[in-house]
Protein backbone atom coordinates (compact mmCIF):
# COMPACT_ATOMS: atom_id res chain seq x y z
CA UNK A 1 0.00 0.00 0.00
CA UNK A 2 1.66 3.40 -0.94
CA UNK A 3 0.01 7.01 -0.52
CA UNK A 4 1.00 9.52 -2.84
CA UNK A 5 1.09 13.27 -1.45
CA UNK A 6 1.46 16.14 -3.22
CA UNK A 7 2.85 18.48 -0.32
CA UNK A 8 5.13 17.74 2.37
CA UNK A 9 2.87 17.14 5.14
CA UNK A 10 -0.36 14.65 5.36
CA UNK A 11 -3.48 16.15 6.28
CA UNK A 12 -4.99 18.40 3.32
CA UNK A 13 -7.53 21.00 4.10
CA UNK A 14 -7.43 19.98 7.93
CA UNK A 15 -3.71 21.86 7.84
CA UNK A 16 -6.11 25.28 7.18
CA UNK A 17 -8.75 24.66 9.37
CA UNK A 18 -5.99 24.29 11.97
CA UNK A 19 -4.64 27.64 11.67
CA UNK A 20 -7.66 29.18 13.68
CA UNK A 21 -5.78 28.57 16.93
CA UNK A 22 -8.91 27.48 18.67
CA UNK A 23 -9.24 24.74 16.58
CA UNK A 24 -5.87 22.83 16.41
CA UNK A 25 -7.16 19.90 17.98
CA UNK A 26 -8.53 18.73 14.51
CA UNK A 27 -4.77 17.78 14.05
CA UNK A 28 -5.76 14.73 16.00
CA UNK A 29 -7.51 13.50 12.93
CA UNK A 30 -4.32 13.72 11.16
CA UNK A 31 -1.69 12.45 13.58
CA UNK A 32 -3.58 9.44 14.99
CA UNK A 33 -4.09 7.91 11.30
CA UNK A 34 -0.61 8.69 10.05
CA UNK A 35 0.11 6.95 13.45
CA UNK A 36 -2.23 3.86 12.04
CA UNK A 37 -0.38 3.88 8.58
CA UNK A 38 3.25 3.50 10.42
CA UNK A 39 1.94 0.99 12.57
CA UNK A 40 0.41 -0.91 9.13
CA UNK A 41 4.06 -0.57 7.34
CA UNK A 42 1.97 1.63 4.86
CA UNK A 43 4.82 4.37 2.54
CA UNK A 44 3.76 7.73 1.96
CA UNK A 45 5.63 9.27 -0.62
CA UNK A 46 5.80 13.04 0.13
CA UNK A 47 6.64 15.88 -2.16
CA UNK A 48 4.74 13.81 -4.68
CA UNK A 49 2.66 15.56 -7.27
CA UNK A 50 1.03 12.28 -9.09
CA UNK A 51 -0.06 11.97 -12.43
CA UNK A 52 -1.01 9.15 -13.98
CA UNK A 53 2.34 7.29 -15.01
CA UNK A 54 3.58 7.49 -11.18
CA UNK A 55 0.34 5.66 -10.55
CA UNK A 56 0.84 2.94 -13.26
CA UNK A 57 4.41 2.48 -12.03
CA UNK A 58 2.83 1.50 -8.83
CA UNK A 59 1.39 -1.62 -10.64
CA UNK A 60 -1.55 -1.23 -8.14
CA UNK A 61 -4.89 -3.36 -8.36
CA UNK A 62 -6.69 -0.89 -6.64
CA UNK A 63 -6.40 3.56 -7.49
CA UNK A 64 -8.45 5.52 -4.65
CA UNK A 65 -8.50 8.89 -5.70
CA UNK A 66 -8.24 11.43 -3.14
CA UNK A 67 -7.30 14.75 -4.37
CA UNK A 68 -9.42 16.62 -2.34
CA UNK A 69 -10.68 20.04 -3.77
CA UNK A 70 -9.35 23.57 -4.18
CA UNK A 71 -10.78 26.65 -3.78
CA UNK A 72 -13.23 28.69 -5.92
CA UNK A 73 -14.67 32.01 -6.23
CA UNK A 74 -18.57 32.76 -6.12
CA UNK A 75 -19.74 33.79 -9.10
CA UNK A 76 -19.22 37.47 -9.97
CA UNK A 77 -20.01 40.18 -12.50
CA UNK A 78 -16.61 42.06 -12.03
CA UNK A 79 -13.60 41.90 -9.90
CA UNK A 80 -12.59 38.51 -9.57
CA UNK A 81 -9.62 38.40 -10.11
CA UNK A 82 -9.41 41.02 -7.21
CA UNK A 83 -10.57 38.93 -4.44
CA UNK A 84 -8.49 37.01 -2.05
CA UNK A 85 -9.51 33.24 -1.16
CA UNK A 86 -9.36 32.17 2.01
CA UNK A 87 -7.17 29.18 1.46
CA UNK A 88 -5.08 32.47 0.84
CA UNK A 89 -5.47 33.98 4.10
CA UNK A 90 -5.61 30.69 6.57
CA UNK A 91 -2.40 29.90 4.95
CA UNK A 92 -0.31 32.72 5.50
CA UNK A 93 0.35 33.32 1.78
CA UNK A 94 -2.12 36.60 2.24
CA UNK A 95 -2.01 38.80 5.68
CA UNK A 96 -4.79 40.09 6.64
CA UNK A 97 -5.31 43.90 5.92
CA UNK A 98 -6.92 46.62 7.84
CA UNK A 99 -10.47 46.33 6.65
CA UNK A 100 -11.94 43.18 5.52
CA UNK A 101 -15.34 42.05 3.67
CA UNK A 102 -15.61 38.44 4.39
CA UNK A 103 -17.93 37.02 1.98
CA UNK A 104 -19.41 33.52 3.18
CA UNK A 105 -21.41 31.83 0.43
CA UNK A 106 -20.19 27.92 1.43
CA UNK A 107 -21.28 28.10 5.03
CA UNK A 108 -19.18 26.39 7.08
CA UNK A 109 -16.14 26.70 9.26
CA UNK A 110 -13.93 27.87 6.54
CA UNK A 111 -15.70 31.22 6.26
CA UNK A 112 -16.43 31.49 10.22
CA UNK A 113 -12.56 30.99 10.36
CA UNK A 114 -11.67 32.78 8.29
CA UNK A 115 -13.05 35.84 9.92
CA UNK A 116 -12.06 34.48 13.35
CA UNK A 117 -8.17 34.25 12.10
CA UNK A 118 -8.70 38.58 10.39
CA UNK A 119 -10.46 39.76 13.12
CA UNK A 120 -7.63 38.52 15.42
CA UNK A 121 -5.17 39.63 13.51
CA UNK A 122 -6.46 42.99 14.22
CA UNK A 123 -8.70 43.56 11.33
CA UNK A 124 -12.05 45.03 11.06
CA UNK A 125 -14.33 42.60 9.73
CA UNK A 126 -17.67 42.19 8.14
CA UNK A 127 -18.88 38.67 7.78
CA UNK A 128 -21.74 38.81 4.73
CA UNK A 129 -23.92 35.74 4.09
CA UNK A 130 -26.53 35.11 1.33
CA UNK A 131 -28.24 33.21 3.87
CA UNK A 132 -31.02 33.63 6.12
CA UNK A 133 -28.99 32.73 8.99
CA UNK A 134 -24.94 32.77 8.59
CA UNK A 135 -22.99 29.34 8.73
CA UNK A 136 -26.13 26.99 8.40
CA UNK A 137 -23.65 24.35 7.66
CA UNK A 138 -21.98 24.64 10.88
CA UNK A 139 -23.31 23.15 14.23
CA UNK A 140 -24.71 25.26 16.70
CA UNK A 141 -22.17 24.26 19.80
CA UNK A 142 -19.65 25.38 16.83
CA UNK A 143 -21.37 28.58 17.12
CA UNK A 144 -21.02 29.77 20.45
CA UNK A 145 -17.00 30.23 20.27
CA UNK A 146 -17.42 31.71 16.73
CA UNK A 147 -19.93 34.76 17.83
CA UNK A 148 -17.83 34.86 20.91
CA UNK A 149 -14.63 36.21 19.17
CA UNK A 150 -16.72 38.29 17.00
CA UNK A 151 -18.60 40.10 19.70
CA UNK A 152 -15.34 40.32 21.13
CA UNK A 153 -13.67 41.63 18.15
CA UNK A 154 -16.30 43.50 16.73
CA UNK A 155 -17.06 41.87 13.72
CA UNK A 156 -20.33 42.51 11.77
CA UNK A 157 -22.53 40.10 10.25
CA UNK A 158 -24.53 40.99 7.50
CA UNK A 159 -27.48 38.36 6.51
CA UNK A 160 -29.29 37.93 3.07
CA UNK A 161 -27.07 39.91 1.28
CA UNK A 162 -24.96 38.74 -2.08
CA UNK A 163 -21.80 39.99 -3.56
CA UNK A 164 -22.59 40.56 -6.94
CA UNK A 165 -19.04 42.81 -8.13
CA UNK A 166 -16.01 44.07 -6.78
CA UNK A 167 -14.11 47.33 -8.65
CA UNK A 168 -10.93 49.00 -7.77
CA UNK A 169 -11.18 52.89 -6.33
CA UNK A 170 -7.55 54.11 -5.46
CA UNK A 171 -6.11 51.68 -3.37
CA UNK A 172 -9.08 50.61 -1.96
CA UNK A 173 -11.84 48.06 -3.48
CA UNK A 174 -15.25 48.64 -3.30
CA UNK A 175 -18.01 45.54 -2.87
CA UNK A 176 -21.45 45.73 -4.53
CA UNK A 177 -23.86 43.68 -2.96
CA UNK A 178 -27.08 42.79 -4.11
CA UNK A 179 -30.28 40.88 -2.60
CA UNK A 180 -32.11 37.62 -3.45
CA UNK A 181 -35.31 39.30 -2.28
CA UNK A 182 -35.21 42.71 -3.83
CA UNK A 183 -33.90 42.79 -7.44
CA UNK A 184 -33.06 46.45 -8.05
CA UNK A 185 -31.29 46.49 -4.81
CA UNK A 186 -27.66 47.48 -4.43
CA UNK A 187 -25.08 48.23 -1.39
CA UNK A 188 -22.05 49.30 -1.14
CA UNK A 189 -18.82 48.61 0.71
CA UNK A 190 -15.33 50.64 0.85
CA UNK A 191 -12.96 47.98 2.27
CA UNK A 192 -8.86 47.60 1.74
CA UNK A 193 -9.92 43.67 1.45
CA UNK A 194 -12.12 41.10 0.02
CA UNK A 195 -12.18 37.82 0.86
CA UNK A 196 -14.30 34.59 -0.70
CA UNK A 197 -15.14 31.54 1.05
CA UNK A 198 -17.35 29.36 -1.55
CA UNK A 199 -16.33 25.64 -1.06
CA UNK A 200 -13.99 24.27 -3.15
CA UNK A 201 -14.12 22.69 -7.15
CA UNK A 202 -12.49 19.15 -7.28
CA UNK A 203 -9.58 18.57 -7.96
CA UNK A 204 -10.35 15.59 -9.87
CA UNK A 205 -8.12 15.92 -13.35
CA UNK A 206 -5.81 12.61 -11.85
CA UNK A 207 -9.43 10.47 -11.69
CA UNK A 208 -10.95 11.34 -14.97
CA UNK A 209 -7.38 10.45 -16.55
CA UNK A 210 -7.39 7.36 -15.48
CA UNK A 211 -10.81 6.31 -16.06
CA UNK A 212 -10.20 5.33 -19.57
CA UNK A 213 -7.42 3.00 -18.36
CA UNK A 214 -9.60 1.60 -15.07
CA UNK A 215 -11.45 -2.05 -15.31
CA UNK A 216 -14.27 -0.39 -13.69
CA UNK A 217 -14.01 2.52 -16.00
CA UNK A 218 -14.01 4.51 -12.30
CA UNK A 219 -17.52 3.90 -11.96
CA UNK A 220 -19.08 2.59 -8.79
CA UNK A 221 -22.39 0.76 -8.21
CA UNK A 222 -23.93 2.11 -5.60
CA UNK A 223 -26.83 -0.12 -4.98
CA UNK A 224 -24.49 -2.86 -4.28
CA UNK A 225 -22.34 -0.38 -2.39
CA UNK A 226 -25.06 -0.14 0.12
CA UNK A 227 -26.07 -3.59 -0.53
CA UNK A 228 -24.33 -7.05 -1.93
CA UNK A 229 -22.20 -7.87 -4.61
CA UNK A 230 -19.59 -6.55 -6.47
CA UNK A 231 -19.27 -3.40 -6.40
CA UNK A 232 -17.37 -1.90 -9.71
CA UNK A 233 -19.33 -2.72 -12.89
CA UNK A 234 -16.66 -4.06 -15.58
CA UNK A 235 -15.97 -1.86 -18.36
CA UNK A 236 -12.31 -3.08 -19.37
CA UNK A 237 -11.84 -6.59 -18.68
CA UNK A 238 -8.33 -6.62 -19.85
CA UNK A 239 -7.57 -3.55 -17.48
CA UNK A 240 -5.18 -3.97 -14.23
CA UNK A 241 -6.50 -1.80 -11.57
CA UNK A 242 -10.31 -0.89 -10.32
CA UNK A 243 -10.23 3.32 -9.54
CA UNK A 244 -12.35 5.01 -7.05
CA UNK A 245 -12.72 8.42 -5.91
CA UNK A 246 -13.23 9.79 -2.29
CA UNK A 247 -14.02 13.13 0.12
CA UNK A 248 -13.65 16.56 -1.92
CA UNK A 249 -12.66 14.76 -4.98
CA UNK A 250 -16.28 14.17 -5.66
CA UNK A 251 -17.78 17.20 -4.71
CA UNK A 252 -16.92 20.25 -1.92
CA UNK A 253 -18.32 18.18 1.60
CA UNK A 254 -16.42 18.33 4.99
CA UNK A 255 -14.21 15.22 7.12
CA UNK A 256 -17.11 13.45 8.08
CA UNK A 257 -18.18 12.63 4.80
CA UNK A 258 -14.76 11.96 3.26
CA UNK A 259 -13.57 9.87 5.95
CA UNK A 260 -17.15 7.78 5.61
CA UNK A 261 -16.35 7.58 1.57
CA UNK A 262 -12.71 5.88 2.60
CA UNK A 263 -14.34 3.38 5.15
CA UNK A 264 -17.21 2.69 2.86
CA UNK A 265 -14.94 1.51 0.06
CA UNK A 266 -12.37 0.29 2.25
CA UNK A 267 -14.78 -2.83 3.73
CA UNK A 268 -15.30 -3.57 0.03
CA UNK A 269 -12.17 -3.71 -1.53
C1 LIG B 1 -10.46 26.33 6.87
C2 LIG B 1 -11.23 25.03 6.73
C3 LIG B 1 -11.88 24.54 7.85
C4 LIG B 1 -12.63 23.35 7.75
N1 LIG B 1 -13.25 22.89 8.87
C5 LIG B 1 -13.95 21.74 8.79
C6 LIG B 1 -14.58 21.20 9.96
O1 LIG B 1 -14.50 21.74 11.06
N2 LIG B 1 -15.29 20.05 9.81
C7 LIG B 1 -15.40 19.40 8.61
O2 LIG B 1 -16.05 18.34 8.57
N3 LIG B 1 -14.81 19.88 7.50
C8 LIG B 1 -14.08 21.03 7.55
N4 LIG B 1 -13.47 21.51 6.43
C9 LIG B 1 -13.60 20.79 5.15
C10 LIG B 1 -12.66 19.58 5.15
O3 LIG B 1 -11.38 19.96 5.60
C11 LIG B 1 -12.57 18.97 3.76
O4 LIG B 1 -13.88 18.66 3.31
C12 LIG B 1 -11.77 17.66 3.83
O5 LIG B 1 -10.45 17.95 4.27
C13 LIG B 1 -11.73 16.96 2.49
O6 LIG B 1 -10.83 15.89 2.60
P1 LIG B 1 -10.13 15.24 1.32
O7 LIG B 1 -9.16 14.24 1.85
O8 LIG B 1 -11.16 14.77 0.37
O9 LIG B 1 -9.36 16.42 0.57
P2 LIG B 1 -8.22 17.49 1.06
O10 LIG B 1 -8.32 17.74 2.51
O11 LIG B 1 -8.38 18.60 0.10
O12 LIG B 1 -6.89 16.69 0.77
C14 LIG B 1 -6.46 16.39 -0.52
C15 LIG B 1 -5.00 15.95 -0.46
O13 LIG B 1 -4.62 15.46 -1.74
C16 LIG B 1 -3.34 16.01 -2.06
N5 LIG B 1 -3.26 16.02 -3.53
C17 LIG B 1 -4.00 16.76 -4.40
N6 LIG B 1 -3.68 16.44 -5.68
C18 LIG B 1 -2.72 15.50 -5.60
C19 LIG B 1 -1.97 14.78 -6.57
N7 LIG B 1 -2.19 14.93 -7.89
N8 LIG B 1 -1.04 13.91 -6.12
C20 LIG B 1 -0.85 13.71 -4.81
N9 LIG B 1 -1.52 14.34 -3.85
C21 LIG B 1 -2.45 15.23 -4.24
C22 LIG B 1 -3.33 17.38 -1.41
O14 LIG B 1 -2.00 17.82 -1.22
C23 LIG B 1 -4.04 17.09 -0.10
O15 LIG B 1 -3.17 16.66 0.91
C24 LIG B 1 -12.70 22.67 6.50
C25 LIG B 1 -12.03 23.17 5.38
C26 LIG B 1 -11.28 24.33 5.48
C27 LIG B 1 -10.55 24.86 4.28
Amino acid sequence: MTVLEASGKAGGQINLAIQNPRRRELVGIVDWRLSELEHLGVTIRYDCWAEVEDVLALEPDVVVVATGGLPQSPPLETGEELVTSSWDLLSGAVKPAESVLVYDDNGGHPGMSVAEVAANAGARVELVSPERFFAPEMGGLNHVPYMRAFHEKDVTVTINTRLVAVRRDGNKLVATLGSDFAQGWRGERLVDQIVVEHGTMANDELYHALKPLAKNGGAVDYERLVGNGAIFPIANPDAAFMLLRIGDAVASRNIHAAIYDGIRFAMRI
